[in-house]
């Protein structure tokens, strides 16, 4: 057993959901995510409220039924209580003992032979007849630079002598992303903005020519720290409520024009896609790795070092790319595979990355949401992006008949994560797709 499992990660644990057992489902009863939903409604009828469930195989458990309908121990009833009103935010602002409690009666409830079963049937509804919504609205995002190895490979690309700056392996690099286009994915309209064509000639107001994705996580804020204050190493640990995949879009050729001196600005701001089911750090424990640093690295100063960190910081969780072309749409193909890697190849782990951002004293909030950056793998197959797939646009990538170097209109870009370990039940992340919609015109 891993030495931060408890009885919710045993991997003999079996739902009375039964899609919930199949050994390639996301949502088994050892992950236990939540997500804000909604019946998908008929045309005419009224719009209903975001509502608060857990994935449960193909099913949701729906939380606001689950609350009346069942005989829930008085601590859990009152829990129950924010999310039965579809408020995801102030379940994230109770903090860990509340997150754990919740999370072990729920384990209890849905798994066999529990005496909840039989009424929490009635609470079900098929995922595949809900809408979902952002776990929560984030107030603020931040987009981190920890995967070192995409920034290795892009640092190359515009400094090949010297493609990592003296900073990087002393602090985590980020900026300040836009909160409010953050979304689920769906349609991505291709931004307009200025171009440059070529050295010489002066730049343009264009549809982008060179439309990019990233892989990464997405951190969730659970518990926020008052302006002024920080948070140490084992705070910043309680109060990451979990991840998503997030999708940070890119316009690699606004990027390059518009990044100096201040960093990604446009080129990043016109949409980042999440997945919708917000998996915890608890149901992530078994996955847990060493936060190690090659022989010769910096230590990382004390504000960043702990011991916990050292032994569990890092996560294992592996990370695909998929894409699917209007042409592979239309024979009735599946998408391919573009790369794959996984999180431990972050050189900074999800605590550092919080601990970092609030020792200034700035304050977090529930639901803020801290991107990873990309996370690629050490082999040139396994960027996290066309960028670095493409050489930098040099090397178009085959695709069967087809080939890229970046996104084209009708593209579908899908992430895809999970995490799997000897004697631990496999559990996912789902999945976050997004397809690109030709430019607007803009007068
Ligand atoms: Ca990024």
């Amino acid at each position: 057993m891993h030495p931060l499992s408890d009885a919710t990660h045993h991997p003999q644990l079996r739902s009375w959901v039964v899609s919930a057992n199949l050994p390639d489902s996301d949502f088994p009863v050892q992950n236990l995510p939540l997500g804000r939903f909604k019946p998908r409604t008929q045309q005419g009828q009224a719009e209903q409220p975001w509502r608060v469930g857990v994935a449960i195989g193909d099913e949701v458990l729906d939380l606001a039924l689950a609350a009346h309908q069942c005989p829930w121990p008085d601590d859990v009833v009152d829990l129950l209580k924010p999310l039965a009103h579809g408020d995801l935010a102030a379940h994230l602002a109770q903090g860990p003992t509340a997150w754990r409690r919740l999370r072990q009666a729920l384990s209890v409830a849905l798994s066999e032979g529990s005496v909840e079963g039989p009424f929490l049937e009635l609470c079900l509804r098929p995922q595949k007849l809900v809408l979902m919504s952002l776990p929560c609205v984030p107030r603020d995002y931040t987009d981190f630079y920890a995967g070192i190895h995409h920034a290795t490979t892009v640092g190359k690309l515009m400094r090949p002598d010297n493609p990592l700056l003296p900073n990087y392996k002393w602090l985590p690099i980020g900026y300040h992303g836009r909160a409010s286009s953050v979304g689920l994915g769906g349609p991505v309209r291709r931004p307009c903005g200025q171009v440059k064509v070529s050295a010489d000639t002066p730049p343009i107001y264009a549809p982008t020519r060179r439309l990019d994705y990233e892989l990464e996580l997405g951190l969730w804020v659970g518990v926020g720290n008052p302006q002024g204050s920080n948070l140490d190493m084992a705070a910043a640990e309680d109060n990451l409520y979990g991840v998503t995949l997030l999708n940070d879009w890119s316009a690699r050729d606004m990027q390059s024009w518009e990044y100096q001196p201040l960093g990604p600005f446009l080129a990043k701001s016109f949409a980042t896609s999440v997945s919708p089911w917000l998996v915890s750090m608890d149901a992530l424990a078994p996955f847990r790795r060493p936060c190690v640093r090659p022989e010769g690295d910096p230590k990382p100063l004390p504000y960043l070092d702990s011991s916990f960190n050292r032994a569990h910081g890092a996560i294992d969780i592996t990370l695909q790319v998929w894409l699917l072309t209007p042409r592979m749409r239309e024979l009735g193909h599946k998408p391919v595979k573009l790369s794959q890697s996984n999180a431990l190849d972050a050189y900074w782990s999800p605590a550092q990355l919080l601990a970092h951002h609030a020792s200034n004293g700035c304050n977090m909030a529930t639901g803020d949401l801290l991107g990873t950056g990309t996370l690629s793998g050490p082999m040139p197959e396994q960027g996290g992006s066309l960028l670095e797939l493409s050489q930098g646009g040099r090397q178009p990538l085959v695709l069967g008949a087809e080939t890229r170097t970046f996104l084209e209109d009708g593209d579908t870009v899908i992430l895809r994560a999970f995490c799997e370990a000897p004697g631990t039940a496999r559990i996912g992340l789902g999945q976050v797709a997004g397809t690109v919609l030709p430019a607007a015109v803009f007068v």
